[in-house]
């Protein structure tokens, strides 16, 4: 868990802030850790100085290279969904690993909510900007990868959860190898431009599947690249 070092960022007003959460609780959101932590991350600074006016509006941005740095509702949704199943299966989220690290958005909403955030992202440079920014919040829980996400993080396994935040044609085998027993895997999977945000929750041999609601993602490719 995380306390935000937020001196020199520039703050939102706090109103600003309120606004969006009064949203997503109106939008269905009811975790109020989740919307506690959506309250207090400033997204501005996830995202490029010209487009940081609109960060607290419930919309994906571009963040370059083609990518977008998720909606704020879900965020939230995945997040709630992921600690959800974690509550009702009495596990305590201390290791969980996110595909997708983007901006680093969802990666400092779960570093204040879990004990340590393993986070993998294809595209180098947004690894590096990513660092910069959570560096910049003294955020220390998090740690990064330059890597394609479809391998997961085998050295680092087994996880407490796992978050995918781009879109999978099918689930990634890796990813459901490096799940405990009991443990869920958040993940929009289709293979259009809009897929199903699944949760998989591992029950030995067996997965137990819902579909929370169609999502937009950016897709989840294979390989890296600089
Ligand atoms: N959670 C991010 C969302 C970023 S969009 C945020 O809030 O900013 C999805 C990200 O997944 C993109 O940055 C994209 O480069 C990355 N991605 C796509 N395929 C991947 C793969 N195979 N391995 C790792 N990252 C991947």
């Amino acid at each position: 868990m995380t306390e935000f070092n937020l001196q020199g960022i520039g703050l939102t007003s706090r109103r600003t802030r309120e606004r969006l959460v009064a949203h997503l609780k109106a939008s269905g959101i009811k975790d109020e850790e989740v919307l506690d932590v959506i309250a207090t991350v400033p997204r501005h600074i996830f995202v490029d100085e010209a487009l940081a006016h609109r960060a607290y509006e419930d919309n994906a941005l571009p963040i370059g290279h083609g990518q977008t740095i998720s909606q704020p509702y879900v965020v939230a949704r995945m997040t709630a969904a992921l600690l959800g199943s974690l509550r009702r299966a009495g596990r305590e989220p201390r290791r969980v690993l996110e595909i997708g690290t983007g901006s680093g958005y969802q990666t400092a909403v779960l570093a204040s909510l879990v004990g340590t955030v393993f986070s993998v992202e294809r595209i180098r440079d947004l690894v590096e900007r990513a660092r910069t920014r959570l560096r910049a919040m003294d955020v220390r829980n998090v740690r990064l990868r330059h890597d394609d996400g479809n391998l997961g993080w085998a050295a680092e396994a087994p996880f407490d959860a796992v978050l995918v935040t781009a879109g999978a044609s099918h689930v990634p085998d890796a990813l459901m190898e490096q799940l405990h027993d009991g443990s869920p895997l958040v993940i929009p999977v289709g293979r259009g431009d809009v897929q199903q945000l699944k949760l998989l929750e591992r029950d030995g041999d067996a997965w137990r599947q819902q579909t929370l609601e169609d999502v937009r993602f950016v897709p989840l490719v294979q390989g890296t690249r600089l």
